[in-house]
């Protein structure tokens, strides 16, 4: 009995702590810093030369609009792609404008990030093109997916693509072996090589969020233990971030299996097909409340 009550009483801290701490709001951005605006400048991590220089990144944009312009045409969308040279905070926006996708990448502060390499570039630009394409859960005000969701995106479908392209195929990142490792349930087919890049960029990219939010860096091998009781369409933790990217890139659905509107489950693993480890995590999606969230942020 003793047990069980301790049991609970984790349970209700969990819950408390999985308060939802903010809305969704796309003007924030999707990297957004808890630094004090007087030190912004940390969020550049000094590194004096470009990780990637400005060139690159408007290449590897170029490329991404070619790779993906068609799957929103075939919307009636078109997809334009911003790349800002003159703000000095790492972040990256996607907003909706008629018919117009907008993706605006500050790409400065991208190219000057410790660590930061084409890949990385490739899954930033992935998780904007998420907000567009990445399905339920969508925040109906703006029209766009949640932030995990368009996380999760980002690796299960976008980043395949993306890696499969003549540049990304041409520009091998080194990846490390315990990368490898997690794309186990891969081996035997091509893309383990992608799917260990794609966790690497999403281990480089949760960690770039986590120093600019100053909570503690995330690792491949932990897991947010934060149980949602309702999805949580803002951005979770860093940790939570990577779990989910993490889970996406380790999702074995196809990415030709597209995510939709009003279809939730539609394109992603789910339990009864799938492993926990392929599952969008707990940490903030909880399969059938998006529709009471949705309905408490819409203002009517
Ligand atoms: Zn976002």
């Amino acid at each position: 009995m003793k047990k069980l009550l301790l049991n609970l009483g984790a349970v209700a801290q969990v819950m408390w702590a999985a308060a939802p701490a903010q809305a969704f709001n796309p003007v924030d951005g999707c990297f957004p810093s808890a630094v004090p605006r007087s030190l912004k400048a940390m969020n550049f991590n000094s590194v004096i030369r470009p990780s990637v220089p400005l060139e690159e990144i408007q290449k590897i944009s170029q490329i991404f609009k070619e790779t993906f312009a068609e799957d929103l045409a075939r919307r009636g969308q078109v997809l334009k792609i911003t790349l800002d040279e003159s703000k000095t905070d790492f972040n990256a926006f996607a907003k909706v404008e008629g018919a117009d996708r907008l993706i605006m990448v500050n790409a400065r502060a991208m190219a000057f990030q410790a660590k930061m390499n084409p890949d990385v570039v490739g899954l930033v630009l992935c998780h904007e093109l998420g907000h567009h394409l990445g399905g339920e859960p969508v925040v109906a005000e703006y029209d766009m997916s949640a932030e995990g969701q368009a996380d999760y995106f980002a690796t299960s479908k976008c980043m395949r693509r993306l890696l499969r392209t003549p540049y990304f195929q041409q520009n091998v990142q080194p990846v490390s072996l315990v990368y490898q490792s997690y794309c186990g349930a891969f081996l035997g087919r091509n893309d383990v090589a992608d799917c260990a890049r794609g966790l690497m960029a999403a281990s480089v990219l949760a960690g770039i969020t986590a120093r600019i939010n100053l909570q503690e860096p995330p690792a491949i091998e932990k897991s947010d233990q934060t149980r949602v009781v309702a999805t949580e369409m803002a951005h979770p933790s860093a940790q939570c971030r990577l779990d989910t990217l993490r889970a996406g890139g380790l999702c074995h659905k196809s990415d030709e299996l597209l995510m939709t509107r009003g279809f939730p489950n539609w394109g992603a693993c789910l339990l009864r097909d799938s492993s926990l480890y392929e599952v969008r995590p707990a940490c903030w999606y909880a399969p059938g409340s998006q529709w009471i969230t949705l309905a408490n942020e819409i203002s009517f």
